[in-house]
């Protein structure tokens, strides 16, 4: 079996279609489901989805794009509930940043705040971390060096980094998407031998970042399989190898 360590399946682009996206995952193999929470709007709904399906389970979180609506106490309201498994998706995204050079400090200044924030929260609670870095992993290894607790994280890596594999001694893993079956995944591809096989997860980040063959559509958990089928290629073992490691490598971080 594998676990879809990471799919929005509380995102508006299921709402006519989720049992059936569920379904037609666990016909596939995909057993058990995270949904990171990114936006306190839709954090509601993960926990319905959560509460509704045995196999579903939730993160509490705000994704940096949304870090101006953080709201520390919604988190905590959430955290201890039986299916929160972990604190994000929380980290710094310098992809789309504003113009002029105050706003930029700004903007990055706001982010820090939030992700520290989290990262203070997942330790209080001892809740490993879902962690989004784009453009930003140098001010991202910094803060988790000094901050993050021993119960680690999983850096969700389509913008992965040499750098930041330095954090699988501090208990990080790194979750592997759709990215990595695209034929211009040059550095992902650089990047993935290094990644030692006791720290890989599978994560779609569905409904974003297709794999091939499916470029284009919407995504979702049940495409996993061909996430795993360019792991299992890449790390020369089978498919089945890789889906039993990964799927340990899940329930030791996550805790089910
Ligand atoms: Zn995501």
């Amino acid at each position: 079996m594998i676990i879809d360590t990471h799919c929005h399946l509380d995102d508006n682009r299921y709402k006519d279609d989720l049992n059936e996206v569920i379904k037609r995952a666990e016909d596939n193999g995909v057993k058990i489901f995270i949904i990171p929470a990114a936006d306190p709007d839709t954090l509601q709904k993960a926990v319905q989805i959560s509460e509704a399906n045995e196999n579903v389970y939730f993160a509490v979180g705000v994704h940096p794009y949304d870090a101006r609506k953080y709201n520390r106490a919604l988190l905590e309201k959430f955290i201890e509930h039986p299916k929160c498994v972990a604190v994000g998706e929380c980290g710094l995204d310098y992809f789309r940043l504003p113009e002029n050079e105050d706003d930029i400090k700004a903007e990055k200044a706001l982010q820090k705040k939030v992700f520290m924030d989290q990262i203070e929260l997942a330790n209080r609670y001892n809740k490993p971390l879902i962690v989004h870095i784009r453009e930003a992993s140098h001010d991202s290894l910094e803060i988790l060096e000094s901050h993050a607790g021993k119960q680690g994280g999983v850096l969700h890596c389509y913008n992965a980094d040499h750098e930041l594999l330095k954090l699988a001694k501090k208990g990080f893993y790194y979750g592997i998407g759709g990215v990595l079956t695209f034929t211009n995944a040059r550095k992902l591809l650089d990047v993935y031998p290094k990644i030692p096989l006791d720290k890989l997860l599978i994560e779609t980040d569905a409904p974003y970042l297709t794999p091939h063959p499916h470029r284009g559509e919407r995504n979702e958990p049940s495409y996993c399989t061909h996430i795993a089928q360019k792991m299992a290629e890449l790390s020369g073992i089978s498919l089945e190898e890789i889906s039993d490691i990964t799927t340990q490598n899940a329930k030791r971080l996550f805790r089910i």
